[in-house]
């Protein structure tokens, strides 16, 4: 069931938020012995929440995320439940405060179910970097469902949960969604607050959410976008209701199709179930045009992996052992404490990152290196705003291949580096893209990636809804 379902059943009394809850929680023991999504179960707090959200019903609330079941990406703070960021470091971190966008979605009474595993600290394309434990992909339980929100996508996938929230730097909602063939957008930088959400590069997260419709998308959207004074990055632009641009009518939108994404290596599947989608966005009335060129696209994936460790080695210097997470205790000695927790609290991942950002920070190799990608960084943004000039949207795969096997590319950082080659150049500009299910590879799910004007995520929303009105393949759910 979607949000919009449920709410249509919960309004109408067919259907008791606890009943809803009840059935997530009867679906996520008998699957997640398979699938590994979850870090932790809330079923205690579910219950109650859902017990309140019963009794609003009945006194006329008309929410639609009220007794809604909804999992939580692991890094974003929920008050009283631990937060892991599905790191060692962070294991038994048990947030004093809530996330803003935890803060939004509880004003709407919604029952939070659970939180998600990841890759630790939002670094990997394959939620094969938990410290815990990998997730498996529905479709096929011997692949990775992607990452680094994979337990975020699974969940919905597999119906542990109506709908998740996920964090993206780099691709990590749009990317999962495709490769679990749901719904997840990566909003305009600054569009969603991310006071409490646990920093990895300040400069590109931004928490999105996975559901199994656009308009769940918008309805979600609807709760947690807007102007917070407590992440000074967050823009003071006002917030329409997401849901008044799902019309289902395309007709004068000007699509371009970027040719640098259709990379070399990319699988001919994709690209042809991809070409069939934009035949169908013209058959709805927008207007294609082919071979539209973003030159500095090829150096995206070099200024990413300079700018993002750069900013995550700042980041992660926080875990020192002293104030929070993993400590450390087996010697007087502080130096050693420092070492030791950091070399025991960490994973081989975030070490490498720390390590890389260290190293273009340093004094001597910052202009080569640091200073570089930030122009890169500047030249990739206009070409965007160029391109917007002309064009509404820009559509292109979400990824290149379909999901790939659990362990193929652990040991090659570089080949799972450029898993995010369709979705990392958007973080880079700050503008906001969907990804869509649109078609399967002998069962194995392909995403369509809508990419928008800063701000316009309602431009993106009203295509990505036209496509789902002329399609089913977002209705597909896996046999588990
Ligand atoms: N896979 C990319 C990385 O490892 C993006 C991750 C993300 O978006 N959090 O950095």
């Amino acid at each position: 069931m979607t949000i919009h379902e449920a709410h249509q059943l919960l309004k109408t009394k067919q259907l008791s938020s606890v009943e809803l809850t009840k059935a997530h929680l009867a679906r996520i023991h008998e699957i997640e012995p398979k699938i590994s999504a979850l870090v932790t179960v809330t079923d205690e707090l579910a219950l109650k929440q859902a017990q309140e959200a019963d009794e609003l019903i009945a006194t006329g609330n008309t929410n639609p995320l009220t007794g809604i079941p909804v999992l939580i990406k692991d890094n974003m703070c929920t008050k009283g439940i631990k937060t892991t960021c599905s790191s060692k470091m962070l294991e038994n971190f048990v947030p004093p405060y809530d996330a803003t966008v935890v803060e939004r979605l509880n004003g709407h009474h919604p029952v939070i179910i659970g939180k998600a595993n990841m890759d630790e600290f939002a670094m990997g394309s394959s939620t094969e970097n938990s410290a815990f434990f990998p997730t498996h992909n529905p479709w096929d339980l011997s692949r990775v469902p992607g990452g680094s929100s994979g337990g975020s996508a699974v969940g919905v996938a597999s119906g542990e949960a109506i709908y998740a929230l996920g964090s993206d730097t780099g691709g990590s909602v749009r990317q999962p969604a495709g490769f679990c063939s749901v719904t997840g957008l990566k909003p305009t930088y600054g569009r969603v607050s991310r006071y409490g959400l646990v920093a990895f590069a300040s400069s590109l997260d931004q928490i999105g959410p996975l559901t199994q419709d656009v308009t769940d998308c918008a309805l979600v959207l609807n709760a947690i976008a807007g102007y917070d004074p407590r992440d000074s990055t967050s823009v003071p632009e006002p917030t329409p209701d997401y849901t008044q641009c799902l019309t289902g009518n395309l007709n004068g939108l000007r699509l371009g199709v970027p040719k640098e994404y259709f990379v070399e290596g990319m699988q001919t599947e994709v690209e042809t179930a991809i070409r069939a989608a934009i035949a169908k966005l013209k058959e709805l009335g927008a207007k294609i045009e082919w071979g539209v060129s973003l030159p500095s696209t090829p150096y995206a994936l070099a200024a990413y992996y300079i700018i993002a460790p750069s900013e995550a080695s700042a980041n992660l210097a926080r875990y020192d052992g002293v104030k929070y997470g993993f400590s450390y205790q087996e010697t007087d000695n502080m130096w050693e404490a420092l070492e030791k927790t950091r070399q025991y609290g960490f994973g081989p991942e975030v070490k490498r990152r720390i390590m890389l950002g260290t190293y273009a920070l340093s004094a001597g190799y910052y202009d080569a290196w640091y200073l570089k990608a930030q122009k890169v960084r500047t030249l990739i943004r206009q070409e965007f705003d160029q391109a917007f000039s002309k064009f509404d949207a820009l559509i292109t795969p979400t990824s290149p291949t379909v999901p790939f096997k659990i362990g193929e590319k652990v040991d090659d950082p570089l080949q799972m580096y450029l898993s995010d080659i369709c979705t990392l150049p958007i973080n880079i500009a700050g503008v906001p893209a969907i990804s869509i299910p649109a078609g399967f590879a002998d069962g194995l799910p392909i995403g369509m990636q809508i990419i928008g004007k800063p701000f316009a995520e309602e431009t993106i929303l009203k295509i990505a809804y036209a496509y789902q009105q002329a399609t089913e393949w977002h209705k597909r759910r896996p046999e588990i």
